[in-house]
């Protein structure tokens, strides 16, 4: 895969019984948007039959058009933003994922990354079944398909039972809407109501835009049906400690949103200010890497009792891709999207906050910004534990010999970043931050624990997935 930088997973909504539901739809997944970029795709039911409509790009660009809600009739819809974590970035490899088999016509929206996806993919091949994209996703079609039970809730948990990873799915038939989260919960998922439907979302700051009223987060392994009758929900899988992903804390999650019992902005908040216990310094002002590092900068500020300013100015409207000019210009990449306030950092001892380091190259390209905008000190302060292993549980990040804190001790990387001093959170200040008890979220690509182990873990399969595939 030709990775460039990490970028989010996906995000998943879906509301039922609603006379607007594609147009809802679409505006969660405005909402949701952060959670990918790539593609995004809706399916409806107009409670005889699935439409649906799929392309590649930002949420506003693909459903654009009014006229488009007018081909995705019906009162229940489901839809998805993707960034690919398994599964090259091409048009098929869209979702919803839509087929028509034995039974009827079923969809399907994952966000997650499913770890044993090859194995069951080779053997379900041995056994003869095609494959249409190269989507982890496309095994739990598959198995669903294959299954003998006869009620699709009973298929849906057989077909489950043989899937490892992370996943939090929707699916949508006909007449029902039926959602799951995975029995560890890496990923979060929530339910609300709008008047007289169901509305499930991958954060909750979806709910809030279409004003409906959130009930609660689905749990871990819990599967909730919605269909005309209402909603009712089991625990159909084997339960186990659940493990969501702090990461959601750190980076992924919208500011706005509660996810796992918290609201994202207070814990990252408390972050920075737990970083400036840790890792207080004297300074003249606070600055974040816009907008992921603003909630910690300001809680440092406020515990270091430094002034908090914005800094560093991002343009919100940068595309995915911009055209160089042939004559280089040094750090374009960066430079494009953030920009100092040179008048309020010259001559200043100035501490830049930012959630993590991957690769090292944007914290090197903001200490020099920031240096030649004229301050005379730079200080890095991390709001999470230095990030040295991938996640195999849907989150894009590099291989391990592209994360600097993999392979460089913290003065090695401060010496790249050119910093004059650097401090990532601890593991422990982290856990406080949260408000965790210690192992009961996924850290793995902090500490390298995974929750769920693996065939081929040296090959690097989530990356590696269905690898034919991505050559074509
Ligand atoms: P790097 O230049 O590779 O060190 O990337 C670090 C920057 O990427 C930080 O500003 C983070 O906010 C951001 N970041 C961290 N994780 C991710 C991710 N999975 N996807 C996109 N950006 C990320």
């Amino acid at each position: 895969m030709n990775f460039k930088r990490p970028e989010e997973e996906c995000g998943i909504f879906g509301i039922f019984n609603h006379q607007e539901a594609s147009n809802l739809t679409y505006l969660g997944l405005y909402a949701l948007q952060h959670r990918g970029q790539e593609a995004c795709g809706i399916v409806s039911s107009d409670g005889g039959q699935l439409h649906a409509h799929k392309a590649m790009g930002l949420v506003a660009d693909v459903f654009g058009d009014q006229e488009i809600f007018k081909k995705l009739p019906g009162r229940a819809a489901i839809g998805h933003v993707r960034y690919s974590t398994a599964g090259s970035s091409i048009i098929k490899n869209t979702q919803p994922i839509m087929v028509e088999y034995s039974r009827g016509a079923i969809a399907v929206a994952h966000n997650g990354n499913i770890v044993n996806a090859q194995l069951i993919r080779s053997e379900l091949e041995a056994y003869g079944s095609i494959f249409q994209t190269s989507m982890d996703t496309e095994i739990i079609v598959h198995l669903l398909a294959t299954a003998r039970e006869d009620s699709l809730v009973d298929r849906i948990t057989s077909a489950l039972e043989r899937v490892e990873g992370a996943y939090c799915l929707l699916f949508l038939t006909e007449s029902r809407m039926i959602a799951v989260r995975d029995p560890y919960g890496f990923r979060p998922l929530c339910l609300g109501r709008q008047g007289g439907a169901y509305v499930v979302a991958s954060e909750s700051c979806a709910l809030d835009l279409i004003e409906a009223e959130f009930i609660r987060e689905i749990e871990p392994g819990e599967m909730v049906i919605i269909d005309k009758n209402g909603m009712t929900s089991c625990f159909p899988w084997k339960k186990i400690e659940p493990q969501p992903c702090i990461f959601e804390f750190v980076y992924f999650a919208r500011p706005d949103s509660y996810i796992f019992g918290k609201n994202v902005y207070m814990v990252r908040k408390e972050m920075g200010r737990q970083l400036a216990r840790e890792h207080g310094i004297d300074a003249d002002v606070v600055i974040a890497v816009p907008d992921s590092g603003v909630p910690a900068a300001m809680g440092f500020a406020e515990e270091a009792g430094i002034p908090f300013e914005l800094g560093l100015i991002r343009n919100h409207y940068v595309g995915r891709t911009f055209i160089e000019p042939q004559q280089s210009i040094r750090h374009f990449g960066v430079k494009i999207k953030l920009n100092p306030v040179r008048e309020l950092l010259q001559g200043k001892r100035v501490v830049v906050i930012d959630d993590s380091i991957v690769r090292g190259t944007t914290s090197r390209k903001i200490v020099k910004m920031v240096r030649n905008a004229g301050a005379s000190e730079v200080h890095m302060r991390i709001s999470s534990p230095p990030t040295s292993y991938p996640c195999y549980y849907g989150i894009d990040t590099p291989n391990r010999k592209e994360l600097i804190s993999a392979s460089h001790s913290i003065e090695e990387i401060r010496k790249y970043i050119t910093a004059d001093s650097l401090g990532y959170l601890s593991p422990e200040g982290l856990d406080m931050s949260v408000g965790a008890v210690p192992g009961s979220f996924c850290k793995a690509c902090f500490s390298g624990e995974y929750p769920i182990k693996f065939q081929n873990m040296g090959r690097e399969p989530q990356m590696d997935l269905f690898e034919k595939e991505y050559v074509k």
